[in-house]
């Protein structure tokens, strides 16, 4: 029973590799139009509980409820459909096209399916492209081949390739790795006009990044929820700071 605004409730969510639970009895809620960032040292199970949001990963017991449906029960291609766009750590972008192909693309169709280039350059296409390119810092690179982009702006072009999809979850792992200082500033100012409507879920490591994005923090630890609340709250947290300062 989700709380009203919660988009996403992952209850009670185990899962053993080989025995040994990388994620371990973990519940958390994320509500609409909030940045939550998830930190935890290395091997904490950040990117197995993404994994297990976006159906990569199947999880041994729990369930992970979006927009009233369990996400455990859909397969990774389902889970898109329903709202949910994962970015990797890498930037995955099609290096031999140019950054407005990579747009098109990214475009779904009425039947989820891609269609061919050639049939999408209407006026409309065109102008959600041009919108997307300014919101990503993109607008003067659209002719461009995306192999030549820099890494960061790499990373801005598969944010933009996600929002064509409209989700209304963005699981997002470490964005600004590799990113200049610019960049990250951009980044900061790109992710707090995206969660203005949607709800975006960060894996992050920086915590100057961390305190200039975050509405909330959840912090793991072996794959268990150790705090949770404003960066201040959980920097101010016995057993988080045992966790960092411990190691
Ligand atoms: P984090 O992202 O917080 O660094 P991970 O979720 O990547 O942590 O990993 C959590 C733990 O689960 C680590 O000990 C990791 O080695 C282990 N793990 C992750 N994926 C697998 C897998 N596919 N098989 C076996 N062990 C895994």
């Amino acid at each position: 029973r989700p709380a009203p605004g919660a988009i996403l409730s992952v209850e009670d969510l185990t899962v053993s590799f080989d025995g040994f639970r990388a994620v371990d009895g973990l519940s958390l809620r994320v509500a609409r139009d909030e940045l939550r960032v998830i930190i935890g040292p290395n091997g904490a199970g950040k990117t197995t509980l993404l994994d297990i949001i976006c159906g990569k990963t199947r999880p041994s017991s729990g369930r992970v409820m979006f927009q009233g449906r369990d996400l455990v029960r859909m397969v990774e291609f389902d889970i898109v459909r329903a709202g949910v766009g994962r970015k990797f750590q890498t930037p995955s972008v099609y290096e031999d096209l140019t950054v407005r192909e990579n747009f098109e693309i990214s475009l779904p169709n009425a039947h989820g399916v891609i269609r061919s280039l050639r049939f999408r350059r209407t006026a409309e296409i065109h102008g959600r492209i041009q919108a997307m390119a300014e919101q990503v810092f993109l607008a003067e690179r659209l002719a461009e081949k995306a192999g030549r982009l820099s890494h960061g702006q790499k990373q801005w072009l598969e944010i933009g390739m996600l929002l064509m999809q409209n989700p209304q979850l963005l699981l997002l792992d470490e964005p600004v790795a590799g990113m200049s200082p610019r960049e990250r500033e951009q980044t900061a100012e790109l992710l707090a006009r995206i969660s203005r409507g949607k709800s975006v879920v960060v894996i992050e490591h920086d915590m100057d990044f961390v305190k200039r994005i975050a509405h909330k923090v959840t912090v793991l630890h072996q794959g268990r929820l150790l705090s949770e609340g404003t960066v201040a709250e959980v920097q101010a947290d016995p057993r988080v700071l045992d966790v960092y300062l411990g190691h």
